[in-house]
């Protein structure tokens, strides 16, 4: 890792100052930190990659004193001493006192950064790899200058991007959201200076799939940009949709998978990490 001042990345080490439920499937973490003092969000949907202790430790185990190799070092741990790293999004900050917000989705497939936000506990130390400076890649929501709409599809993994991204909106951009969470409870007042349609898809209430209501909506602008993120499925669907029904530019599609039925995200780094290596061997 580059430890130079302009360094886009670097740890920061926090502990948890308290939890709040936001509703049945969701709970908001307030962290804080002196490190805190050099973190610098580019909003949005800015995300991190959040290091949790194993299961029985105190604190996570990652060798950050290895500097630029710290990846290499940390994947050479045994498993159950290593942190667990997961990918999260930075929901908001805040100075004097500095602190952030994280907002776990809690799932019945429970995984382990699940479990942890579930059973979170004021103390509780975490590592960040999170933003130095405000303009960073690890924010991806990114309208052209000439985009006259925005389309935003996101599940409930995605809910803190998609919330921090309506507050950064300007004021009567045109917005169509759709945001998918499983409980009826699950829906949170939202802020936006957009001229925003959101609708809520609740799965307990019998909501049509997403592709469905998307795809019933009526296109507002003739030059859309489109964001979507949540289950890699789903994504995948939407997206296809809106490259070649809606024909919209597919460099005018942002999307990401945040997570895939059935498999943790340890197993989709590793399976990146292996197709990485084989490719690299085969040139
Ligand atoms: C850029 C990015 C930003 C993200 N931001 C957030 C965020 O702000 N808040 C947030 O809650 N998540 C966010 N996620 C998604 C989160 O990283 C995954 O849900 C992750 O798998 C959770 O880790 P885990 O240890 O709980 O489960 P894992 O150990 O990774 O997975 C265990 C099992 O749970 C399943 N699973 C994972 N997530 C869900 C889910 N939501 N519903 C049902 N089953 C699930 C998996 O398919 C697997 O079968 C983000 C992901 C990315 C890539």
């Amino acid at each position: 890792m580059d430890t130079a001042e302009t360094a886009p990345f670097r740890f920061f080490s926090l502990q948890v100052v308290r939890t709040r439920r936001l509703g049945p499937s969701m709970v908001r973490i307030t962290f804080g930190g002196e490190d805190l003092a050099r973190f610098a969000s580019g909003g949005r949907d800015q995300s991190l990659s959040l290091f949790l202790p194993h299961p029985g430790r105190p604190a996570p185990v990652v060798p950050v004193e290895e500097g630029d190799n710290w990846w290499a070092a940390w994947r050479a741990l045994p498993e159950d001493v290593r942190a667990v790293m997961r990918s999260y999004t930075l929901r908001a900050q805040r100075r004097d006192p500095d602190e952030v917000d994280i907002d776990f989705a809690l799932h019945e497939d429970g995984g382990p950064a699940c479990r942890w936000a579930g059973r979170a506990g004021t103390g509780d130390r975490v590592l960040v790899l999170g933003p130095a400076v405000a303009e960073n890649t690890a924010v991806r929501f990114r309208p052209p200058a000439d985009a006259d709409s925005v389309l935003i599809w996101a599940d409930e993994t995605a809910l803190p991007a998609a919330s921090a991204i309506l507050e950064w909106l300007p004021a009567q951009l045109r917005a169509d959201v759709w945001l998918e969470v499983p409980r009826g409870g699950d829906r949170q007042p939202l802020r936006t200076a957009a001229d925003a349609r959101i609708t809520w898809l609740v799965r307990e209430e019998g909501a049509p799939p997403a592709l469905e209501a998307v795809r019933a909506a009526e296109p507002r602008g003739t030059r859309p940009y489109a964001w979507i993120a949540g289950e890699s499925g789903t994504v995948k669907e939407l997206r296809r949709h809106l490259v070649r029904e809606r024909r919209i530019d597919r460099r005018r599609v942002t999307f990401v998978g945040y997570w895939r039925r059935g498999v943790s995200e340890e197993q989709l780094r590793e399976a990146a990490v292996k197709a990485e290596e084989s490719a690299a061997g085969a040139a």
